[in-house]
């Protein structure tokens, strides 16, 4: 072995690194990427209610009086205003690592609670509960304020989306897990939309779109992975849409501790 060895032997480690290099600048370059595009979309999003508050100011201003109807208009802007910034605490919170503590919890009476408030909200389709008597046993290890938020965006969605038929909650046991699902009987979504509906500020086709802000299914997901879940989606066009998601059931270690 001479020093051509030696030499080869470190160009082939430097060439390797460079590689290394090269792989965590294309990461980076990524991450930075997407961050530029979460607070652009963000200020977009926040500056669209702004705007037509603001509007609504001057106008009061020059009529010289209280129209309720342009008052109404704000406090409805408002209202989104606000919801959309705590929507956007809670994915910097997620982005910055800070995941709530889980603790052992029943999901029937979760997932019973979140259908009796689910069911005040506006729709126009029947709302079919179909909780078997066996969920009330089922426990997992969740958080429970995160686990309500999730479901009651897909039931959100479910009705928003969904202007005749049905919205049905289902839930039963998947091999290590337990699956709730929400299945409408809605316009469905488009099979080159399915794959994005969970990224943040994906909003389908606008004449479908229900003004939302397009971050409920990336939240909704977050919470599926946070209980080590996953959250997917069926659909086809003209028929309606299942979200399904899945959570690993929870059981405490059998039996005492032998010491
Ligand atoms: P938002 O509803 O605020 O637009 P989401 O992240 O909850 O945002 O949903 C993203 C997109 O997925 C929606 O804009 C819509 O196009 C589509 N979508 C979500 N749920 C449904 C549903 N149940 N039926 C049809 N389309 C849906």
């Amino acid at each position: 072995q001479g020093p051509q060895d030696e030499v080869g032997r470190l160009v082939h480690t430097f060439n390797g690194m460079l590689d290394q290099l090269q792989e965590l600048y294309a990461r980076l370059a990524t991450a930075v990427d997407a961050q530029k595009r979460f607070v652009a979309d963000a200020s977009h999003e926040l500056r669209t209610p702004l705007t037509i508050i603001r509007g609504n100011i001057d106008y009061l201003e020059r009529a010289g009086t209280l129209d309720p109807e342009a008052l109404a208009d704000m406090k409805a802007e408002a209202a989104r205003m606000s919801e959309l910034l705590e929507e956007l605490l809670a994915m910097a919170r997620a982005d910055a690592g800070q995941t709530p503590e889980l603790e052992p919890l029943a999901l029937g009476p979760l997932v019973r609670d979140v259908c009796r408030r689910a069911g005040a909200l506006p729709h126009q389709v029947d709302f079919v509960v179909e909780l078997p008597p066996a969920l009330d046993r089922i426990m997992v290890l969740g958080h429970a304020e995160w686990l309500r938020r999730a479901l009651l965006i897909l039931l959100d969605n479910a009705f928003k989306y969904t202007p005749s038929g049905s919205v049905t909650v289902r839930a039963g046991r998947q091999g290590e897990g337990v699956v709730l699902q929400v299945i409408d009987t809605g316009p469905g979504i488009p099979p080159e939309d399915l794959p994005r509906v969970f990224d943040r500020f994906f909003r389908g086709d606008p004449a479908r779109s229900r003004g939302g802000s397009g971050l409920g299914l990336a939240i909704a997901s977050w919470v599926a992975g946070l209980h080590g879940g996953r959250l997917t989606a069926e659909s086809k066009v003209g028929e309606g849409s299942t979200f399904s998601l899945w959570l690993p059931v929870y059981r405490p270690a059998a039996g005492g501790t032998n010491s």
